[in-house]
């Protein structure tokens, strides 16, 4: 049966802080405006903000599953145009410390991967123009040549833009340029885009912290003609650092106004999680793909990691004696707007104080990421950079996913602390919050649900010396075991 997808109506009248209201929005009769997300993110206690999230959640998810999956993070190039002042990853043409990696070099990777029953390789690099359209198609196929298995989620909207750049392509338009190139890789290979590079979307902090990166409208311009192709693509926000609380509203609101506009032109996907036309139904995971219109699959929110960046020598708010006289306001505060349209000449100091996000402030982000995208199926515990007790926590405060079980992470390692897992610490992880875990693939089917007896975590008779790892380099987490281990995800 063919759905039409409708968009839930809003309620602007309503009191954010109603609980009838905000059941309404847990049992997805009603969506928040800008305004109501605002209000809750500002006024509504971090546990009861929590609890309305988990509602949210458990009335798309059930009761029962929540996810995880195995995949493996490849970061093929460190070269790159863009001069993101939060980035410690990338390097310039010519760098000591540059790199390509060779294909028998992924080739390995993915090989090693496939050897411990991953399904998915993450493939996202810098921005290298010395790497021609040629090179990513035989890229492509000889990695699919040699593993038809494992799916492809690669290249997030910055390096497609990049791509145009640098390859040309035939169109009078960048959506048509887009699509050449993205066809082209599609046939290749790529299966679906991760949704790295989405920062903060709001061009006053957009043109601080990315130079040379794509603005917001090219990003998700790349992620319609990705749904228009019939790809399932993710949404990322990178948070806590120089952005008002208003600019992540206006962020997350893009991306369900996007979604809103693929699920209708591309049509709605038929599992039940999405309104129709009445509330829905609790129900059990989906098991099977659909055969829906491309769209956002996943929601995953981040704080910002500060170690060897330059937004990271930022001074922090709350340094200076005159922060905390009557009335002063952090500098991202009075110029963001949601609408995005804030000027960036109306606070002298902004984008030069940093707020860093700490646990509560990530949870009540990930928290309102629930309730706001009601139209976006999972949420992702980014415990990756908060660690993974905060990550479990994640699961009571509206996430449905652990995120990826990989082996290796470069990125947001190069920036901070980040924490290895194995996939029993994970699956512990998740029963531990009264979850059963279950590994799922990229179009969030169920691959296996680790209730028995052989269940990773059961199979683990000593867990005193089980433990997470942290992870600095890409190297200790590969030397740790043999084991798979969770690195940071950009998808
Ligand atoms: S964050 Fe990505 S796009 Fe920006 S400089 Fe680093 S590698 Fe390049």
């Amino acid at each position: 049966m063919t759905t039409i997808y409708k968009p839930l109506q809003t309620k602007p009248d309503a009191d954010a802080l109603d609980p009838g209201f905000l059941r309404d929005v847990a049992l997805g009769a009603v969506r928040l405006t800008p305004e109501q997300g605002l209000d809750l993110f500002r006024q509504q206690e971090l546990f009861e903000l929590g609890r309305w999230a988990d509602a949210r959640c458990r009335q798309i998810h059930g009761d029962h599953i929540r996810t995880y999956v195995i995949d493996r993070n490849i970061n093929y190039t460190n070269v790159c145009t863009a001069k993101c002042i939060f980035c410690a990853f990338k390097r310039a043409v010519g760098d000591d410390d540059a790199y390509t990696l060779e294909y028998e070099q992924l080739f390995e990777k993915i090989h090693a991967l496939s050897e411990i029953g991953g399904t998915q390789v993450l493939m996202q690099g810098g921005m290298n123009p010395e790497l021609s359209l040629d090179w990513y198609i035989d890229l492509l196929q000889g990695i699919k040549e040699r593993f038809p298995h494992i799916h492809v989620h690669g290249f997030s909207p910055p390096e497609f833009i990049e791509f145009v750049n640098f390859f040309n392509p035939p169109g009078s338009s960048l959506e048509d340029k887009l699509r050449w190139v993205m066809v082209r890789l599609r046939e290749a290979g790529l299966d679906s885009i991760p949704g790295g590079g989405g920062e903060i979307f709001a061009n006053p902090v957009r043109t601080k912290i990315g130079l040379g990166k794509c603005d917001a409208e090219a990003w998700l311009t790349t992620m319609y003609v990705a749904h228009s192709l019939g790809m399932f693509t993710s949404a990322t926000m990178m948070f806590g650092h120089i952005e008002g609380i208003a600019d992540r509203i206006h962020h997350m609101d893009l991306v369900r106004q996007w979604q809103d506009k693929a699920l209708l032109d591309f049509g709605a996907p038929d599992f039940p999680d999405f309104p129709i036309d009445q509330p829905l139904q609790p129900h059990t995971p989906h098991t099977q793909s659909r055969t829906a219109g491309g769209h956002y699959k996943a929601f995953i929110s981040w704080p910002f990691q500060r170690d060897n960046t330059a937004l990271g020598r930022v001074r922090e708010w709350g340094a200076q004696p005159e922060d905390h006289e009557p009335g002063a306001v952090f500098p991202g505060d009075a110029v963001a707007s949601l609408a995005g349209d804030g000027d960036p000449k109306s606070h002298a100091e902004f984008g030069r104080r940093l707020r860093l996000s700490g646990s509560t402030d990530y949870l009540r982000t990930q928290a309102l990421s629930r309730l706001y995208l009601d139209n976006i199926y999972s949420i992702g515990a980014s415990w990756v950079t908060m660690g993974p007790h905060v990550g479990q926590i994640g699961l009571q405060f509206g996430a449905s996913d652990m995120g990826s079980v990989m082996m290796e992470e470069n990125v947001v390692s190069s920036a901070g602390t980040t924490y290895c897992l194995d996939e029993a610490v994970l699956c512990k992880l998740i029963r531990d919050a009264g979850f059963t875990p279950a590994q799922r693939n990229n179009t969030y089917d169920i691959l296996s649900i680790k209730d028995g007896p052989d269940a990773p975590d059961h199979l683990v008779e000593d867990w005193s010396t089980h433990r997470a790892q942290r992870l600095h380099i890409q190297g200790a987490c590969e030397a740790q075991s043999t084991e798979l281990t969770i690195g940071a995800s950009s998808d």
